[in-house]
């Protein structure tokens, strides 16, 4: 484990702490909204945190210990919800931010939900299937007295995916003596996932990025350059949405780099290639790219969809965008925010952008209830009137108030969650 703690000491040095940033962006929000102090304090802190330390044994014989988080900031509109991540880059200062980041995010887009969030520090690419099952169960063990239908429900993010929640949703079960599909979300169809789940974020990505092209007079696909940062679940499917609507998808990358064609890249092709050798490298007809390289290239939407802080004040003054649509959460740090907002790019703040993920995840979990399922176009056309609805709410707020979308989005949640608080009023 020395290894993994200073993996965390490098990484905390070089990526500013997410919780920060969070704080950071709740303060600049509340300062816009006569809110009593009481509740804004309140609001500033996660309700509960909680770590563990567990063992997995490895195909050769040794146990090794992990550590994982699971933090719910809020309970207050509904269940905690939030996924839970697999990275090296996991801590709790992130989980935290990650989880306070759900909250706004579900009272955004007006779900009955409270935020949450989870990560084991591992990466899931050194483990073998049985390794991650044996870790994904075992963390799910632990889980279990924090989890349930009606109190948290989590969901995939970085690092995890159907596979994992199928084995948190039998461990569960297992625990409990009958099956429970309602407890996680994200799942394989066939235990109780929805239909259009694994392209939700990506899809509501574009859906935010079209509406703030039309907004902006900007009609003409053709003439529109998207790059995209991450080929993961958010990237890819946005990127396929935005190709299948007729943009122009000029960059894409994953960790290793990015592909770059300025007359627009071949999505599908892209795709065959990247699931055949596993990497965007050697996709002909493109140019190679670094990550730091392919945030700065000349577009009229940025999409950062890979991880946190990845636009900074060093490169935001450097950015060659009209539009920023954050698909992955917490991609801009503060300082980075007061640049582009100097510079008028303008900026669809990831609470609403990529709310796509947890509005189907919230329509997963009600199926599941009622069991009673839709098909994908009932999903799809439910997952744009939300999305719609809040990009109008944001959109209303920024404009009233003169502030920037992010501030605005923020001040539309954390006042609904205020205003539930303050009407439960506080226990005892
Ligand atoms: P993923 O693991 O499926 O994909 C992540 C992608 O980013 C991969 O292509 C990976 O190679 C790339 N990447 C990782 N580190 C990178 C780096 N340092 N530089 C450039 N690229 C890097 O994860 P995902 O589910 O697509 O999530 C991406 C982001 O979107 C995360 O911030 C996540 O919290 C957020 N998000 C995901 C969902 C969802 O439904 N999956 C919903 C909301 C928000």
């Amino acid at each position: 484990m020395v290894v993994s703690l200073n993996h965390v000491q490098h990484v905390l040095e070089e990526i500013p702490s997410p919780y920060q940033t969070a704080l950071t962006q709740y303060d600049r929000a509340v300062r816009h909204l006569s809110m009593d102090e009481n509740l804004v304090e309140y609001m500033r802190w996660p309700r509960r945190e909680f770590t563990v330390n567990f063992p997995v044994r490895r195909d050769d014989g040794r146990i090794e210990m992990f550590t994982g988080y699971r933090v719910h900031h809020s309970t207050v509109m509904g269940p905690s919800k939030g996924g839970i991540r697999y990275s090296m880059n996991v801590t709790l200062d992130e989980v935290r931010a990650l989880a306070m980041w759900m909250t706004w995010k579900c009272a955004l887009v007006n779900l009955p939900y409270g935020g949450a969030k989870g990560g084991v520090l591992v990466d899931p690419k050194s483990l073998s299937m049985r390794e991650k099952e044996g870790l994904t169960r075992r963390y799910a063990a632990e889980l279990v007295p924090l989890i349930s239908p009606h109190a948290d429900i989590p969901a995939p993010d970085m690092g995890t995916g159907p596979q994992e929640m199928a084995w948190i949703m039998d461990t569960y079960s297992m625990t409990v003596g009958y099956s429970v599909p309602a407890i996680v979300t994200g799942k394989p169809i066939i235990i109780g996932g929805s239909q259009g789940r694994t392209e939700a974020t990506g899809r509501g990505v574009i859906i935010c990025m079209v509406e703030a092209l039309k907004r902006a007079g900007m009609v003409d696909e053709s003439k529109i350059r998207v790059v995209i940062q991450g080929f993961g679940n958010v990237g890819l499917h946005a990127a396929d949405y935005a190709h299948e609507l007729g943009f122009k998808v000029v960059a894409v990358s994953d960790v290793n780099g990015g592909i770059y064609n300025e007359h627009g890249l071949d999505i599908p092709e892209v795709r065959r290639h990247y699931t055949a050798v596993g990497t965007l490298e050697g996709f002909p007809g493109a140019e190679r790219v670094t990550n730091a390289e392919l945030l700065c290239l000349p577009c009229e939407v940025l999409v950062p969809a890979a991880m946190e802080g990845q636009i900074t004040e060093n490169n935001a003054p450097h950015l060659r965008t009209k539009l920023i649509v954050e698909g992955a959460n917490g991609p801009t740090t503060t300082e980075a925010d007061d640049i582009i907002v100097d510079r008028g790019i303008h900026l669809v703040p990831d609470i609403l952008a990529n709310a796509g993920g947890v509005t189907v995840s919230y329509f997963e979990w009600v199926q599941g209830l009622q069991e009673f399922f839709w098909d994908k176009e009932e999903v799809f056309r439910q997952l744009q009137r939300i999305l719609i609805n809040s990009y109008d709410a944001t959109a209303h707020m920024a404009e009233h108030h003169g502030v920037d979308m992010r501030t605005a989005a923020q001040m539309t949640a954390i006042s609904r969650v205020g205003e539930a608080l303050k009407t439960r009023g506080f226990y005892p």
